[in-house]
C-alpha cells in the first residue's frame, strides 16, 4: 500500500494516508486490519528493522514504523480514537511508566509474553513490559582505578573527589538509578548520596555515557557511570574506531554485585490505548518476546535479552556476570518524580560546588 502511495503527488499521498489512518482506526477494522500492525518507536530504525523483517517473515502481517525521538505519547494522546498506534516501542521505565501514566496505554494480559518475562521487569496492570535489560554500570579508568568493585554508595565517598563524570542528572538513565537509591535507602539518604556523588564531580554533568567515556580516556576523570551495552557497541565500532581506544581504556564494574546487586533497566513494549489492530498488536508483543527476536536484540546492540534461555552477546559475556537487583521496576518507578526533583534540589547538574 505504502509503495503505491509513493507514485502520487504530496497533497494527494497526503489525504490517502489520512484516509488509510482513518480505515486503520475504524472500529470495524477494515479489510487492512488483518494484514499490518503500527509501531510507534523510539528505538532506531536500524536496530528495528530486523525484528520487524523477522516478524513479517513469519506471520505475513506488514509493520509500519513511526520513529521519533520525542512526543510519541504526546502525540497518541492527541490524535485519540483515530490513532493508528498499535504497539509503542521505547526504552527506560520512566518513558513506559509515563506512557502508561498519561493514558496511552491499554492492559494486556497474555500467557505467552508473560511466561517469558520475568514479573519484576513487567507491569502488574500489564501496561508495560521489558524486552531486554541493561545494567547501569561503572565505567573505571584501567589506569587509575585498579579496584574490581564497587557499590553506587562509594560513588559519595570523599576519595572520588573530583574523579566521577556523569551525564545529566535529569536524564532517564540517572532518574532510574537516583530512584532505586531512594526506594532501597529513603528520600533522605538519597540525598545525602547524591550531593556526595555531586561533590565529587570533575565537572558539570553533560554529554551522553560514550562522551564520559571518552573523558575517563582523556584523563578527566576516573570512573563514570553508563549503559553495558554503550561499552559493547564502543569496542565494536569499526565506523569510529577512535570509540575503540576509549572503550579499551576503562573496564567494566558491576556495582554492588557483593549485596544486592546492579541497577537494572529495561527497554520496553506497550499496547497503544487505541490499537485498532489489536489482535496483530499482540502477536507482535509475542513476537518479540520469542527466542528469534530476543537473539536479535542481544546481538545487534548488545542488550540483556529478558528471555531466561537466551545468551548474551559474546562482548556483553566478556564484561563479567550481571547480579542484578531484584527490586522490582515498578517499585523504582514510584520515585521518579521524587528523583527528579532531588536531582534539582542538590543541584546535581550544576557540578561541584567547589
Ligand atoms: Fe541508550
Amino acid at each position: 500500500m505504502l509503495n503505491r502511495l509513493r507514485g502520487l503527488s504530496g497533497r494527494n499521498r497526503l489525504s490517502i494516508k489520512l484516509l488509510l489512518s482513518v480505515a486503520l482506526a475504524s472500529p470495524a477494522g477494515g479489510v487492512l486490519a488483518d494484514e499490518v500492525v503500527n509501531i510507534y518507536s523510539y528505538r532506531q530504525p536500524k536496530l528495528i528493522a530486523p525484528l520487524t523483517d523477522a516478524f513479517t517473515k513469519k506471520t505475513g502481517i506488514e509493520t509500519r514504523v513511526i520513529f521519533a525521538d520525542k512526543g510519541l505519547e504526546e502525540r497518541i494522546k492527541a490524535e485519540g480514537l483515530n490513532s493508528p498506534a498499535d504497539v509503542i516501542l521505547t526504552v527506560d521505565i520512566s518513558r513506559l511508566a509515563g506512557a502508561a501514566e498519561l493514558g496511552v496505554t491499554q492492559p494486556v494480559s497474555n500467557e505467552v509474553i508473560e511466561s517469558a518475562i520475568p514479573e519484576q521487569y513487567r507491569d502488574p496492570h500489564g501496561n508495560w513490559f521489558g524486552l531486554t535489560t541493561r545494567s547501569r554500570v561503572v565505567y573505571a579508568s584501567k589506569e587509575r582505578v585498579p579496584q574490581t568493585s564497587i557499590t553506587y554508595e562509594e560513588l559519595a565517598d570523599p576519595k572520588w573527589k573530583g574523579r566521577v563524570c556523569t551525564r545529566s542528572g535529569q536524564h532517564v538513565y540517572s532518574i532510574g538509578l537516583i530512584a532505586s537509591m531512594i526506594a532501597h535507602h529513603g528520600a533522605d539518604a538519597a540525598e545525602k548520596w547524591l550531593t556526595g556523588v555531586k561533590n565529587n564531580l570533575t565537572r558539570k554533568p553533560a554529554g551522553n555515557d560514550r562522551a564520559q567515556v571518552k573523558s575517563i580516556f582523556a584523563g578527566e576523570c576516573d570512573v563514570a557511570l553508563g549503559n553495558t551495552y554503550y561499552m559493547a557497541l564502543m569496542r565494536t565500532n569499526d565506523k569510529e574506531p577512535e570509540q575503540k581506544d576509549w572503550a579499551n581504556s576503562v573496564h567494566v564494574i558491576f556495582p554492588n554485585s557483593e549485596n544486592r546487586g546492579s541497577h537494572v533497566n529495561i527497554s520496553g513494549m506497550a499496547m497503544a490505548v487505541n490499537a485498532p489492530n489489536k489482535a496483530n498488536a499482540l502477536k507482535l508483543m509475542e513476537f518479540l518476546t520469542s527466542d528469534d527476536a530476543q537473539k536479535i536484540y542481544a546481538e545487534t546492540n548488545h542488550e540483556y535479552p529478558v528471555a531466561a534461555d537466551v545468551d548474551v552477546s559474546d562482548m556483553v559475556r566478556s564484561f563479567g556476570v550481571l547480579k542484578a537487583d531484584p527490586l522490582p521496576l515498578a517499585e523504582i518507578a514510584k520515585h521518579r518524580k521524587a528523583a527528579s526533583e532531588l536531582v534539582d534540589k542538590v543541584g546535581f547538574d550544576d557540578g561541584p560546588s567547589s
